[in-house]
């Protein structure tokens, strides 16, 4: 505590991101990278990018980006918002949509900046129950309130709810608006991106931290009604014009544009995904399906706190949160073939 901070600042609980560790080299399957490096095409756009144009601010509205995400997506500019990554956008949508009078929903379970957000604006929320087995009920959220952001497929659970699900809560929620965090679509699940023509309050929000392997270049994207996307450049306005630079600009259009890349590594990462899945299973862990790009296990009898940390004495780094309902699972990110390889050998090893 400082004298100098405001209340506001004394009563905040910030968002701890994963291990970034210095100490030595891991096996990194902890913070849900990519691992493997971005398009080509992107790396030589930005290495084109660094040059004597950097005295020159960016292009605030982000134009030729957000074209280049409309035409992939079939949708107008209008329709499109680009951030520093999607943490950011989310950070301007809970003070665009979201009021102080009714709250906002999201699972009991899900990706923990949620309540840091709403913490920040003094944004009141309600959670809501997840099933045993992690599963959201569209159901659930056919009651008053102010809003409703979800990750699909779900973190850390990586869950997923069919287009239908998210139709019915879209429907039941048309009063106000409803996020659909899709950080994690590209690795299995259907995106409900198409359907932000047909729901003037759907936005959805995606990274190109995981399917296209740029957590380190800060991009994040998101589709609504143009009256959604106005809302955000609202906020971003009042923010910080220049939000994405010059060289997130270049490598994210050529990161987009280089498809053929983006499916081939998105098809590497399921493969090895359904292999180690299968692999956990028959080491005796219960492994939730996933469509994401990474899975949440836990074991009958072996402590997950346990494994964490003797795995991560034997270099390989995975993620462990000590929280109500979850503090028997791990999570643990897709890596190539060999990294999983390592962890499943050193599971072996801890007689698992
Ligand atoms: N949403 C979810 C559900 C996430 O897991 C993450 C990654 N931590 C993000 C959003 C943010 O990703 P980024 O800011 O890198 O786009």
């Amino acid at each position: 505590m400082s004298t100098y901070w405001s209340e506001l600042t004394e009563s905040l609980e910030p968002y701890v991101p994963g291990e970034q560790p210095k100490d030595r080299t891991y096996i990194k399957l902890n913070t849900n990278e990519n691992p493997y490096p971005p398009s080509p095409k992107a790396l030589e756009a930005i290495r084109e990018a660094a040059g004597a144009d950097l005295r020159l601010y960016p292009d605030p509205t982000c134009d030729s980006l957000r074209e280049t995400i409309a035409a992939h997506y079939d949708l107008t500019k209008e329709h499109v918002f680009v951030g520093n990554g999607s943490d950011e956008i989310l950070a301007f949508a809970f003070p665009a949509f979201f009021s102080a009078t009714r709250p906002i929903l999201f699972p009991d379970i899900t990706y923990s900046f949620y309540p840091v957000y709403a913490q920040l604006y003094r944004l009141p929320y309600e959670t809501v129950p997840t099933d045993e087995q992690f599963r959201i009920d569209p159901k659930s959220y056919s009651v008053p309130n102010g809003g409703v952001v979800l990750p699909n497929p779900n973190a850390p659970t990586a869950r997923y709810l069919i287009v239908n699900g998210i139709k019915e809560i879209l429907e039941a929620n048309r009063g106000q608006v409803v996020i659909v965090d899709e950080a994690y679509i590209d690795f299995g699940g259907e995106s409900v991106v198409p359907l932000v023509a047909e729901y003037p309050n759907l936005l959805v929000v995606q990274t190109l931290s995981k399917s296209r392997s740029l957590a380190g270049l800060r991009v994040g994207m998101a589709f609504g009604h143009p009256d959604l996307i106005e809302g955000l450049n609202r906020v971003k306005n009042s923010f910080n014009s220049y939000t994405l630079d010059r060289l997130a600009l270049a490598g994210a259009i050529a990161a987009i544009e280089d498809r053929a890349y983006f499916e081939e590594t998105n098809r590497k990462v399921v493969t090895t995904r359904e292999r180690t899945t299968a692999a956990l299973r028959e080491l005796g862990f219960e492994v939730i399906d996933s469509l994401a790009n990474f899975v949440f296990v836990t074991h009958p009898v072996k402590e997950a706190s346990e494994l964490f940390a003797a795995l991560k004495e034997r270099g390989i780094l995975v993620r462990y949160f000590n929280k109500p309902r979850i503090d028997r699972y791990l999570r643990v990110s897709i890596g190539t073939d060999e990294e999983m390889d390592a962890f499943l050998d050193a599971l072996r090893e801890l007689a698992v």
